[in-house]
């Protein structure tokens, strides 16, 4: 019986957890889709959940020993119904990219026709980019943003409907800062008789903790990821009408995956239960509120907001006005510690490799307790890295000083920093 500590059984990968751990408590994370789970997330995901099988859904399992997870299953999918108002909620597919896949494979037959954002306007592969499943065993039409005001244009998403007519129509984005207009997405969806797929990855905290329009009421289906906004464990969900309930799961399994995670589950229901308090509402409050500052802030440093500005969690901005590409200035914002992605921004003039723009994101820095003062800090930060990207010693300080900044906000999850 081997009953050793990570440290003991293995120092390597131990070592490689400590070292992450410090790298999370001592850089400003930026990145749109990350965040900080609770300890408790972090626990329950860590269970001895993860040595079940649970192939099958509560009450219709093909292996025996359900007695935990059957009510473990069903705990987090009530939690998911009551929190996000739906009448039905799959809690098994393993992340975001998978969840999508099985609405395709509940709804389509390959070479059905689909309608979604194109990645360059802030789609997510699988709404049908060339290189994904998505876009090459179906027939993939995909709309676009307004290059010049970075909106998505719904006169012209209904036109290019009308043209196409999908038999599966998508919304939502990895890389929008505005508010989606779901309802404007329903009738356009109703006009060509299209199915409505509203994928809420990114936005499913804030729709959770009332700062964003939900997309529930307006939409045939929808799939999140649990651990963006939302600061769940990795994983997705998928929650539907009563009337597709039955195809919904029948594409998860038998139809795409075999056994849930039940570590992951247990870790969803969790964050479930957080994302239902007093507490999480106001943090989705104040996730668009240091959006709203810091996005403020670095305009008035120079950098292009696409949109103008944002309503979300995120900030998309061109920073070539300063001199710079995305890619050599997400380096020595990562190496002053900052953390963020490069990006594409519409109709950029550059390759995705080394595009125009950052993507930008709110929610990890606001789980750590910062708000609007401290958004100010990091956008200066950002404008005095721009004065130095190839200047690696005046980046090493800056560090330092980020990392003092950040030693002051305890970060969910990492213990051993309180
Ligand atoms: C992150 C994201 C996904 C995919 O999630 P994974 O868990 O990375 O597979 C799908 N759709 C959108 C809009 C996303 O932002």
């Amino acid at each position: 019986m081997d009953q050793k500590t990570l440290l003991q059984s293995d120092p390597e990968v131990a070592a490689l957890v400590s070292s992450e751990e410090s790298r999370q408590f001592e850089k400003v994370r930026l990145i749109a889709s990350e965040n900080y789970t609770s300890r408790a997330v972090l626990e329950a995901t860590g269970s001895v959940f993860t040595n079940k099988y649970s192939e099958g859904y509560a009450g219709k399992r093909y292996y025996e020993g359900q007695q935990c997870v059957d009510p473990l299953e069903e705990l987090a999918i009530s939690r998911a119904k009551a929190l996000f108002g739906a009448d039905h909620a799959n809690v098994q597919a393993y992340s975001g990219s998978p969840a999508n896949l099985a609405v395709y494979f509940a709804t389509l037959k390959p070479g059905d026709t689909v309608m979604g954002m194109a990645l360059p306007s802030g789609g997510h592969l699988t709404h049908g980019w060339k290189v994904s499943i998505t876009g090459s065993f179906f027939r993939s039409v995909q709309y676009s943003v307004d290059g010049t005001t970075g909106l998505i244009d719904y006169e012209k998403v209904r036109e290019l409907a009308l043209a196409e007519r999908p038999k599966l129509l998508i919304c939502g984005a990895t890389a929008y800062p505005r508010i989606l207009d779901f309802a404007a997405f329903r009738s356009i969806a109703d006009e060509v008789g299209a199915v409505l797929l509203a994928d809420m990855a990114h936005i499913a905290g804030l729709v959770a903790g009332g700062a964003h329009p939900s997309p529930i009421p307006h939409a045939d289906v929808v799939t999140t990821t649990t651990h963006k906004t939302l600061r769940g464990p990795r994983g997705a969900m998928i929650l539907c009408r009563e009337a597709m309930a039955k195809a919904i799961d029948k594409a998860v399994f038998p139809g795409l995956q075999g056994g849930p995670h039940n570590h992951t589950t247990a870790g969803i229901a969790v964050a479930l239960k957080e994302a239902s308090t007093p507490d999480f509402k106001a943090y989705a409050a104040q996730v668009v509120a240091n959006a709203k500052a810091l996005a403020g802030h670095l305009a008035g440093h120079g950098f292009k907001l696409v949109s103008g500005g944002t309503d979300n969690h995120l900030i998309l901005m061109d920073v070539t006005p300063r001199g710079m590409t995305g890619k050599s200035y997400a380096q020595a914002l990562d190496r002053a510690g900052l953390e963020c992605n490069y990006n594409t921004v519409p109709d950029d003039p550059r390759k995705p490799f080394d595009p125009s723009g950052l993507r930008l994101g709110t929610a990890a820095v606001t789980s750590r307790g910062m708000k609007e003062t401290e958004m100010k800090f990091i956008a200066d930060c950002f404008n005095r890295v721009a004065g130095m990207v190839e200047d690696v010693d005046g980046l090493d300080r800056l560090a330092a000083e980020v990392r003092e900044f950040c030693a002051a906000y305890p970060a969910p999850g990492i213990i051993s920093r309180h």
